[in-house]
């Protein structure tokens, strides 16, 4: 399967080219401007802003630090009349940086290395940002409040809009299996900030640890996570499902990102995509036990917060001798 982004970028690599620089790929170099901007106080008050543009606080080395791009971004939104002069870089927008790892101390970012997320952009403010700031590579219009994705059959999915650019973005998830790197579509899948230490692996782990060689249900699988990090604990066999169409076709490129090819890719089946030791469906979690035959060792439910798992659980222990909600 081929794991080109459709915005033609490179977007999306395999794990191995990801994780290679990793620790070294948000730190400045001797040479890199260090910033001193006040995050509440209004960035007018701070500097010209006419004289903030690409080469504001760039380096030779081609990075530069988180601030020095929100000013560029928060002076083109002044430009466009989208923010008034009193704002501050800490009401411009939701920085999204990717690859996403977590860090101590703010960023000095690569080209392409973050997505933007606010709700008060326009198309043609959202174009010039992704011209004009090199360190963007999208722009999404949406309210971070509001959880993305879909949460239930009965539930209109929400999205964030893409204005401009691309919102692939990667989470590095660290697993005691080894790190993952998982994409995602940022307008069309919940954001999840990086943590050390993922809360719901340490779940999952638990669970595995019980078995050797485990089949799995994903029954809400998202981009792929949990299942994929099953496959390299050594599961014998994943199914991966989701309603959320989106969500499954991640599922498949970050399966192939992560070193288990998908040999076939059809969307139009049932099946949509088949590896050696996994398929992939985009089913109501009800539906699934008129095409599942076998009955797992282990059923993963990882609903949205809030969401009554009840009749998931269900559905699920009809197909797995063990249900972990996570
Ligand atoms: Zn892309
Ligand atoms: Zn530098």
């Amino acid at each position: 399967m081929d794991i080109k982004c459709r915005c033609g970028k490179t977007c999306i690599n395999p794990a191995p080219e990801i994780l290679k620089n990793i620790d070294l790929l948000y730190s400045s170099c001797a040479r890199c401007d260090t910033v001193q901007l006040k995050k509440f106080s209004p960035l007018a008050r701070q500097v010209y802003l006419n004289e903030i543009d690409n080469d504001f606080k760039s380096c030779r080395c081609g990075k530069r630090h988180l601030d020095a791009v929100i000013a560029h971004v928060l002076k083109i939104m002044i430009d466009e009349g989208v923010k008034d002069e009193k704002s501050s870089l800490r009401n411009a927008c939701t920085p999204l940086i990717t690859p996403a790892y977590p860090l101590n101390s703010a960023p000095y970012l690569p080209e392409n290395s973050l997505v933007i997320l606010s709700n008060d952009l326009n198309k043609n403010c959202a174009k010039r940002i992704v011209n004009e700031v090199s360190q963007v590579k999208g722009v999404l219009k949406g309210d971070l409040r509001e959880t993305v994705g879909i949460k239930d059959v009965n539930f209109n999915p929400n999205v964030y809009e893409l204005l401009s650019g691309c919102d692939i973005r990667c989470d590095i998830v660290q697993t005691p299996y080894g790190a993952l790197c998982i994409h995602k579509h940022q307008g069309k899948t919940h954001i999840e900030f990086p943590k050390v230490k993922s809360p719901k692996i340490e779940i999952l782990r638990k669970v595995l640890d019980k078995y050797d060689a485990p089949s799995v249900l994903d029954c809400t699988c998202g981009p792929g996570t949990l299942g994929i990090a099953c496959l390299k604990a050594g599961a014998r066999f994943v199914v991966f499902n989701d309603l959320w169409f989106p969500a499954v076709t991640m599922t498949a490129i970050n399966l192939e990102a992560n070193g288990f090819p998908v040999d076939s890719w059809d969307s139009k089946k049932e099946i949509i995509a088949e590896g050696e030791n996994f398929k992939i469906y985009s089913l109501d979690i009800r539906e699934l036990e008129k095409v599942l035959d076998e009955k797992f060792d282990i059923c993963i439910v990882d609903a949205f917060p809030g969401v009554d798992t009840t009749e998931f659980v269900e559905a699920a222990g009809k197909l797995g001798k063990e249900v972990v909600v996570i």
